[in-house]
């Protein structure tokens, strides 16, 4: 390494991305959110190798890479695998504070991140030890629903 190298700090640019896009969510994820938005459920689909229930659904199981076929209702209960508590306002997310969490769903063998709501946030430490790995939830939906993982969100039991 010579001298000019050593000395040289990294150069940064700086930059801003605000992009508006539409996608098609495809087969797996368009049956996903009709069902959730039509009939209230959380579907996943049964891996026909592993047995493995994929929340939310994948056309292809990761563990076994064969196709899944069979849709399987989960929930409304679950477990909490993991969480967050943002204080911190992000881009398109609610205004802080909100929780999210990763639940495995009853019936489900992977977890599925969704917001938890009805919950005192004003104390961290207190929202934390609610939100605890192992701890329950259930699944409420909203009344007018639009197929989108909006249309329900988890609650502490
Ligand atoms: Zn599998």
């Amino acid at each position: 390494m010579n001298q000019k190298e050593q000395t040289e700090a990294p150069l940064i640019h700086s930059g801003e991305w605000k992009i508006h896009y539409d996608y098609a969510v495809g087969e797996t994820a368009t049956q996903f959110f009709l069902r959730l938005r039509d009939q209230g459920k959380i579907a996943g689909k049964k891996c026909p190798s592993c047995q493995g229930v994929l929340v939310p659904p994948r056309a292809f199981c990761e563990r076994c890479f064969v196709q899944t076929e069979e849709w399987v209702d989960v929930g409304p209960e679950g477990t909490i695998e993991a969480f967050t508590i943002v204080y911190e306002p992000f881009d398109g997310l609610p205004e802080p504070p909100y929780a999210v969490a990763y639940v495995t769903l009853d019936g489900a063998t992977t977890a599925m991140a969704n917001f938890v709501r009805a919950l005192d946030l004003s104390d961290p430490e207190v929202a934390a030890r609610q939100l605890a790995v192992g701890n329950r939830v259930e699944a409420v939906f909203a009344d007018a629903r639009e197929g989108a993982v909006t249309d329900f969100y988890y609650r502490l039991m």
